[in-house]
């Protein structure tokens, strides 16, 4: 592989269903980067989970014994993005988001064998040059030293909306309340998890997004981001 001649992260945390893919995606196609979603990466395992019948809320060392035999990495595609691939096979946006997976990916991302096993793999992706990389614990842990560092929220009713729009993200069955009441709880064991919890680094810029497009969103952050490269 070439060597990148431009390099620095964007690290983007935030709370479920915030718009922080939507954002990322395209902060990287306007900063000519690679945007790298970490909960997709969760994801991957919930869906090894399951195809394992491994029952992660009871056993979670099970799935712990199993990572050494198992491999995750993003491929750079032909057209400057990313495919993930478990064990050396494409894994698709279907499988990722169905939502048996979402409903024990955190129960899987606050294992902390697991957290360990993706460090080293997201910290890999360093060097594909620009990254904006989005998650929940990438400006505290993964890149603390990240040149630029968003925390991107919303109201519980705003994220819950956005979620109950995205079709293929929600059972056919549901509502506003039971959207809202995933997110929460998701949020709940995502941020008071002992390893790598959500919260924002201190130095990160938090940005409130109720009421603002995704355009405003990525135009805004391009804008801070611009006027912070040399
Ligand atoms: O971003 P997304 O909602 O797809 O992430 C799915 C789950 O993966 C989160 O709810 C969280 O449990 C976990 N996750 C994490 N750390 C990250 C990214 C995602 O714990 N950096």
């Amino acid at each position: 592989m070439n060597k990148p001649e431009q390099s620095y992260q964007v690290a983007i945390d935030g709370p479920a269903a915030a718009g922080k893919s939507t954002i990322a995606r395209l902060l990287a196609e306007r900063l000519g980067g690679f945007y790298v979603n970490t909960g997709d990466m969760y994801r991957a395992l919930a869906w090894a989970a399951r195809q394992n019948n491994i029952d992660v809320d009871n056993k979670p060392e099970s799935l712990a014994e199993q990572l050494p035999q198992w491999e995750l990495e993003y491929r750079r595609q032909e057209n400057r993005s990313l495919q993930l691939f478990f064990n050396g096979e494409p894994i698709s946006q279907e499988k990722l988001r169905a939502p048996a997976v979402t409903a024990i990916v955190s129960q899987v991302a606050r294992i902390p064998q697991v957290r360990q096993w993706m460090l080293e793999r997201q910290r890999q992706c360093k060097s594909l040059g620009v990254i904006i990389m989005e998650g929940r614990d990438i400006g505290t842990v993964i890149f603390p030293q990240a040149k630029f560092k968003f925390f991107i929220t919303a109201s519980p009713l705003e994220r819950a909306r956005r979620r109950l729009a995205q079709s293929g993200e929600v059972a056919a069955d549901a509502t506003l309340a039971k959207v809202a009441a995933e997110i929460e709880a998701r949020d709940h064991i995502d941020s008071t998890r002992e390893t790598a919890p959500l919260r924002a680094a201190e130095d990160a810029i938090t940005l409130v997004t109720d009421g603002m497009t995704q355009y405003q969103v990525t135009d805004h952050l391009a804008g801070i981001i611009e006027r912070g490269l040399p």
